[in-house]
Order: structure tokens, then sequence, then C-alpha cells
């Protein structure tokens, strides 16, 4: 039933009805929600009256409800629960969808219309003033106020990149699919656990390789193995397998590619008016500019490059001589081990994932947003592993939380938060409805789901993000939820974690699953003590992966290089340049396969320490004021999640905090201070 996509639901906080939608129903219902929306902008274009802020801005913000309503059904089933009928159903519409958007952006009628009540917005305050400004930064920076033919080529330009991006991403991981490491017998992989062990075998099984072990390749340059594998060839052949991904002059070389890409990137920045795509990226930004950010990139490089090295120092005592970059992983979960005496892997007893969830996560909502969970069995996800919740706040209903917390399948990889129905007052939806997703493998039917140190801490993370989808309140759909810059999105979620650890926190949840003992009491102090142990190098290599995306996107288009040999030399240019050119310390990715910049994140991967330095800043505050109390809440929903994006973030922070945040709680709690 399309209607099932169209029309607001009938159930509670209007969660989807998923019972209802089947496969066929997405196609009918996006190109009805489209025909729809292009209907309501030609009314707008066609009105002879005035334009206003009523009977255009208003009328746009409403134009796409039914669209919007739909598409936040399919991408967030296509994340969490795809088939390959549904991901050819996203290749066949994404250029639709993309020609939509451009459509839109680039209507002279509708940019006039629009742009007369920017001329007029004097006459706006708050939230109504802030949206006239933000459409039309959007239309002039998706080149409304262009020529005709300056039009006619950034389509162009749009429709090519959008091209290379996709070739990118198959080539890139046609390449990893192909460089996953063979390994002849079981005793090469003495490090891995006997599940880990079946996994390699299985998967070599289905490759036609019978009898042996294959190891799949991950997206960061430091595979995950490398920490565990006590078999140094085997730990080399698996990093230069890493590195190589793209890169072999073969026909999934995407060095070219990426080239053709980086330089049209440049032509379309140049086209809208900036010196480089980095230019036209950091606008749309809490940070402005691409100097803003190199600053403070090239302000931590120094102090993480040194760091890094009395790090290696420590490692290549335990080594007994010199360490190559394939080495680091392991060595550091020795001294770690050794130093520290923190071993990760015994704390999972601890973390059983419903108490993790009710005792953890929730409780500390509870305590700072007087948020209460109560579990919907008789509410349907889209899946039956997906677990529905009714939050209200001080006893008042405000949404639904759907968790979905196993590895499936139809699942793709990481953890992410997604809003289904966002709170906004024009289109009267006074609840919110959230999503997180996490890959949390499965345990054995009957065996209790026992959480490592890294889920536990990803589950607050994504809780963040639920946080402000479901406390945000904003008057207009553009402004509600998460709506928010990409360099400002991550804050609230980096600054849930903090609950994660926090001791009161921690003791409610933290309870041998078998025992019910608390968690050994020395073990907060052992975290605390070893909680700069390797920042050095997690910092560099970081860093080092947000300059190489900055530098390439600094370049004009005559500047970017044409041989895909140039590639490798401009990147340790680049890295030579602030000092992060350490040999045993690679960049978290290289260009040949950085996924994220020849996708949605191009000039943005260096938003995650942006957001950082407010994230710190807002740790030290609750840290000072108090922790964990309602008050603390209230001021933090007050200035920051709650206002979702109907302000500027960091006015409101300056506002709330009597200053803008500075960098030293970040530099302090990377030990680079
Ligand atoms: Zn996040």
């Amino acid at each position: 039933m399309i209607d099932a996509l169209l029309e607001p639901s009938d159930l509670p906080h209007r969660l989807p009805r998923f019972a209802d939608i089947s496969i066929e129903d997405y196609g009918p219902a996006i190109e009805q929600g489209m025909a729809e929306q292009l209907a309501a902008l030609a009314a707008i274009t066609s009105s002879t009256d005035e334009p206003t802020f009523e009977n255009t801005l208003v009328a746009l913000e409403r134009s796409g409800e039914r669209l919007d309503r739909v598409l936040r059904v399919f991408f967030s089933l296509l994340s969490a629960d795809s088939d390959d009928d549904l991901d050819e159903l996203n290749a066949a519409y994404a250029p639709r969808l993309a020609a939509h958007h451009d459509a839109l952006l680039l209507d002279d009628a509708l940019f006039a219309r629009v742009n007369a009540v920017y001329e007029n917005r004097a006459e706006l305050e708050g939230e109504d003033r802030y949206l006239v400004e933000r459409y039309h930064r959007d239309f002039v920076l998706a080149g409304a106020a262009l020529g005709p033919a300056e039009k006619a080529r950034l389509r162009e330009l749009n429709q090519e990149i959008s091209g290379l991006e996709a070739a990118f991403g198959q080539a890139a991981q046609a390449d990893s699919n192909d460089l996953a490491v063979v390994v002849d017998t079981v005793e090469e992989l003495a490090g891995l656990t006997p599940g880990e062990i079946s996994a390699a075998a299985a998967a070599a099984e289905n490759r036609g390789l019978a009898g042996k072990f294959l190891i799949t390749l991950t997206l960061f340059t430091a595979h995950p193995y490398l920490s565990v594998l006590e078999n140094r060839e085997l730990r080399q052949r698996l990093f230069e397998a890493q590195l190589a991904r793209g890169s072999r002059g073969n026909a999934n070389d995407t060095r070219a590619i990426a080239l053709d890409a980086l330089r049209l990137r440049a032509e379309k920045a140049q086209l809208l008016g900036f010196d480089s795509y980095a230019g036209l990226v950091t606008a749309d930004n809490t940070a402005g500019t691409p100097k803003a950010v190199r600053d403070m990139l090239e302000r931590l490089a120094a102090p993480a490059a040194r760091n890094a090295r009395a790090e290696q120092a420590a490692l290549e005592a335990s080594a007994g001589g010199p360490i190559e970059a394939w080495d680091w992983p392991y060595y550091a979960e020795k001294v770690r081990v050794s130093e520290y005496d923190v071993d990760l892997a015994v704390l999972r007893p601890w973390f059983e994932a419903d108490r993790v969830l009710h005792d953890g996560v929730f409780f500390a909502a509870g305590r700072l947003y007087g948020l209460t969970f109560e579990e919907r069995p008789d509410l349907q996800g889209y899946h039956p592993e997906v677990r529905v919740f009714e939050v209200s706040r001080d006893g008042e209903p405000i949404g639904l939380f759907l968790l979905d917390l196993y590895t499936r399948d139809s699942k793709k990889g990481g953890a992410w938060m997604n809003s289904y129905v966002t709170a906004n007052t024009l289109l009267g939806e006074p609840s919110a409805i959230v999503t997180n997703n996490l890959n949390v493998p499965k345990p054995a039917p009957g065996e209790p789901t026992l959480l490592t140190f890294d889920q536990v801490n990803t589950l607050f993370h994504e809780f963040g993000h639920a946080l402000h989808g479901l406390l945000a309140r904003a008057t207009y759909p553009r402004f509600a939820a998460t709506s928010v810059y990409r360099d400002f999105v991550e804050y609230p979620s980096q600054v849930n974690e903090m609950w994660m650890l926090w001791p009161e926190v921690l003791a409610n949840y933290a309870v041998h699953h078998e025992t019910g003992e608390p968690i050994p009491a020395d073990v907060l102090g052992k975290l605390e003590a070893s909680a700069t142990f390797n920042e050095g190098f997690a910092t560099s290599e970081y860093l080092a992966a947000a300059l190489i995306d900055l530098a390439w996107h600094e370049l004009g288009p005559a500047d970017v290089p044409t041989s895909p040999e140039a590639v490798g030399e401009f990147e340790a240019a680049a890295l030579a340049a602030v000092g992060l050119d350490n040999p045993a310390v690679r960049s978290r990715y290289h260009t040949a396969y950085f996924k994220h910049i020849f996708g949605g994140y191009a000039s943005a991967y260096y938003s995650y320490i942006w957001s950082e330095v407010l994230d710190a800043d807002t740790v030290a505050w609750f840290k000072e004021n108090g922790g964990l109390t309602r008050e603390n809440g209230e001021a933090y929903v007050r200035y920051v999640i709650g206002i979702g994006g109907t302000r500027d973030p960091l006015e409101s922070y300056a506002e709330w905090r009597g200053r803008p945040a500075p960098i030293a709680p970040l530099l302090e709690r990377r030990g680079l201070a």
C-alpha cells in the first residue's frame, strides 16, 4: 500500500506501518512524492502575489512533507534491513532524487521569490529569519544565482562527480575483495579466537579455497587483527594488502578516478565563487573557512606526532628492537596490559546488553533529562529483532526509541542513528521517532548478549544522537531533530559517551551477569590511568587522514595532478609539511581507499575532531558542575540538544558558556597539552 508510505500513520506517535509496506510500494510512492512536490513548487512560483515568508518559505517547507515521509523509511531500511531488490531500487532512484533536488535548488522563479523574502529579512525574527537565511544560502551554494551557461555546466559537473564517486566506491570495494589475505595453515593464525579462525575458514571455503583461511580487509589502514596476530610475516602481509588497495595499476586502480573527481570538484567550487572545494564545504559548516580547519589540525599535529614518537620508544623497548607500522597495534596491546594492567576483553561478563541499556544508557538519560522508557512489545518495528520503547519526559510521552542491536546479512556494517519522525510544529508533529542500529554479533540461543567495551561505548554514542533527535524542538522541519551542521552533529553523541564510565552510572549497570558482583573497584582507576595511552598514535593517524582530505580539497582545478603516480607523492608532501610522516604511524586512510572523501564526507573528515573541541569543553563543564544532575541536563537541552538546527549553534553555545569553546580541554583529554 503506497499510502502506508505517503500518509501519516495512525499508530502511536505515527510509527510507520511497516507491516503494510512491501517492496513494490517504494517506486510508486517516491514517484508520487516527487510529483506532488513539483506541483507544490509550481503553485508557489506561479503565484501572482508578492513573495512573502508565508507564501514562499513556509510553502516550501510544506512541499516536501510526503516525499520526506517515504524517503525516511526507504533510506533507513536501505541501511538496516536491505536486500538486492532494495539496493537495486536505490541505484535506480539515487540519480532521479539527486536531479529532483537539483531542479528545486536551480529553479530560477523559486530562487527569485526566496531572494525577495531574503532582501526583506530585517522584518523577520528568530527561527523565521534563520530559515530564510539558510534557504538562501542553500540556493546560492547550489548555483541558483549563476547565469544559464554556468548553471548548465554545474549540472554536468554534479552528474560527472556523482558518477566518479560511484565508480570509486565500486573499484575500491572490488580491489579490497581481491586483496583479502589467504593463509595456508592454522598455525599462522595464532592470536585469533576460535570464532575468528572458523570465520576465516568459512570465508576461504566460500571462495573455493577449502582447507585454507581468508582474512577479509577492513576500512582502516590498521586492521584490527594486527593487534593480536602473533606471526610477524602475516601481520606484514595483511598490512601491505590494506595499504595496496586501489593503487596497483590494475582495472580497480582508483587513483585516476580520485584525481578526476578532485579536479571537477575544484572547478565546481570556482564556478560558485570559492578558491577551493574546501572553501565551498566549510562555508556551510560551523568552521566557516579552510583556514580555520587547517589552523586547528596543525595546532594538534606537532604534539600528536611527538607523543607518538614517545609511545614508539616504549613499544620498541617491549619488542626488543625497531618496530614497523604492522607491529604497532600488537605491541601497543602488550604494553597496555603490562603497564596499565588493563585487558578490556575480560570485562565483557559485566556488560550484559539489557543491563547496559536499562541501568546505564536509560538510567543516565533519566537523571539528566527526566526521561523514562517503557518497552512496547505491542508495537512492531521493521524487523522482528527491533525493540520499540515509548519515551516519556516527566511522565509525558514524547516519542519512540527503536533499538536494532544485532548484526545480520540484511544490515550494513557500523552503527548509526536515524529519525523516522521529527518533532516540528509546522506539520503538527509533536513526537519524535528515532532508531539506533548497532552490529553486535547475535549470541547462541539461550546465551546472554555480552557487549565488548567498544560496543558499550558505541551504544552510549549512538544514544547521544537519539537524545538529540528525541529532545530537539523546532517550528520548521528544516531544523528538526539532528538537522544541524555536519561538523556539529557528532558533538552531542560524543558528549553522551562520558556517562559510560561515570562512577554512578557504571556502578549501576556493570554487574556480573552470573554472579551479580559489581565490576572490580580498581577497573575505573586503571581505565583512567590508561586513558591517554596510545593517543599519540590514534590522534596522529586520524589527523593524517583529515589533512590528506583537506590538502586535496584546498587545490584549484589546475593544481590537481594528472598522473596516478603523483597521488602518493602529494600525500607524502602534505603530511611531511606538518610532521605527520612517521613511517610507523600511517594515515587511517590513504587516498586510493579513502571512501569517506569520495562519498559524502569530502572535505569534512575534520568534523570529528572539530566537534570534539565542544565535546571536551562540555564534559569539563559537567564535571565542574556536579555531573549527573537534572539541572545540568536542562541547561544542556536549552542551549544544545533541545534547539535542533533552529539557530546558529556556536552562538547558542557561547551564550550558554559566556565564551566560545577553548581547545585546552581537548588537548588535555588527548594528552597533547
Ligand atoms: Zn556519531
